[in-house]
């Protein structure tokens, strides 16, 4: 069994950026991204945090916003505006969920998609089914992609299992197998597939993104698959100074044993999520520069 270290990857990642970074800052022309951040909700406090300090290390010029919970749609709308008409900022990221008061489309929908970096404005949606690599693709399925290709996974004819059918992983992580780039032969399944480990079991790749702690257990798993978990998902553990710890949506002891490959929870896609970001930024200050 093969376990796919994303930690390790990642860090090859950002190290191959850190370089890329230094290069374009000595032709004065240095990516830089906006993370707004809307409310106090602690998770994603640590999420913004960790964006903003991954852009430092990498020599990368940053903004963070942190709006209060009460700023109106209105108000944050003018901010996106603003952010797009901002030269030194190439991508802009706004931290979800915001509070229930805000519509997330229209925020969404006001990003310059050209500065989209998370993927997630229908033009870009447009552009991952379309295959048109000019556009943004979400960072966690992206990262997946780059696992596969660091871990050696061969995608073509593969038959693919995606569980999971949400906007950020499920259905761009389906396109991206889909794409005549990785030629996956792809079935996506959600809350409603019919006896959902009998279909799991004929996944050559099994891809778990449901957010549900170890669902994904032995029996959803043919010998020799390979599998990827996406899920991130806290469980209380009182043996842990922070009373929790974080597990995937598989059951990593009972799985592991089966498998060609399998990433671990944490250190598996968690660390690609964040490099891809930057990846996605760089990539959209060498775009908008060559305009
Ligand atoms: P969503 O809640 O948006 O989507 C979950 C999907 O799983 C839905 O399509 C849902 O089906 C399906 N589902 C739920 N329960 C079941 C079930 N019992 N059987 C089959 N399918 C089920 O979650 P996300 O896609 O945003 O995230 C998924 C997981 O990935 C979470 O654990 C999240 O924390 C993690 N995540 C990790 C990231 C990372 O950086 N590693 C980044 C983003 C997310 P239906 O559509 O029918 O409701």
């Amino acid at each position: 069994m093969q376990r796919i270290e994303g930690k390790t990857v990642a860090e090859a990642v950002l190290a191959t950026l850190k370089q890329e970074i230094a290069a374009m800052g000595a032709q004065g022309c240095t990516p830089g991204l906006a993370v707004v951040l809307v409310g106090e909700d602690p998770a994603s406090q640590v999420y913004v945090g960790s964006k903003v300090k991954a852009c430092a290390e990498l020599g990368m010029y940053s903004q963070k916003w942190a709006m209060p919970a009460e700023t109106t749609q209105e108000e944050l709308i003018d901010l996106i505006k603003q952010l797009n008409a901002d030269d030194r900022i190439h991508g802009i990221l706004v931290q979800s969920p915001p509070p229930a008061h805000i519509d997330e489309e229209a925020v969404v929908r006001a990003i310059d998609p050209r500065k989209d970096v998370d993927g997630f404005h229908p033009e870009n949606v447009a552009k991952l089914v379309l295959e048109d690599e000019t556009g943004f693709v979400p960072c966690t399925p992206l990262g997946c992609m780059e696992l596969l290709k660091a871990a050696g996974i061969c995608t073509q004819g593969a038959h693919a299992v995606v569980i999971g059918r949400s906007m950020i992983v499920g259905k761009p992580m389906a396109n991206l197998l889909l794409s005549r780039k990785a030629n996956a032969t792809v079935t996506i399944a959600h809350s409603r597939t019919k006896d959902l480990p009998a279909v799991c079991r004929t996944a050559d790749i099994l891809i778990a993104a449901v957010g549900r702690p170890e669902m994904v257990t032995a029996d959803y798993v043919k010998e020799g698959a390979v599998v990827i978990d996406v899920g991130i998902n806290r469980i209380e553990d009182p043996t842990r100074p922070r009373g929790y710890r974080i597990v995937g949506d598989v059951d990593f002891e009972s799985v592991a044993p089966k498998c060609k490959a399998i990433t671990p929870v944490p250190g598996g896609v968690g660390p690609m999520t964040i490099a891809m970001l930057m990846s996605n930024t760089v990539k959209a200050c060498k775009q908008l520069a060559a305009q």
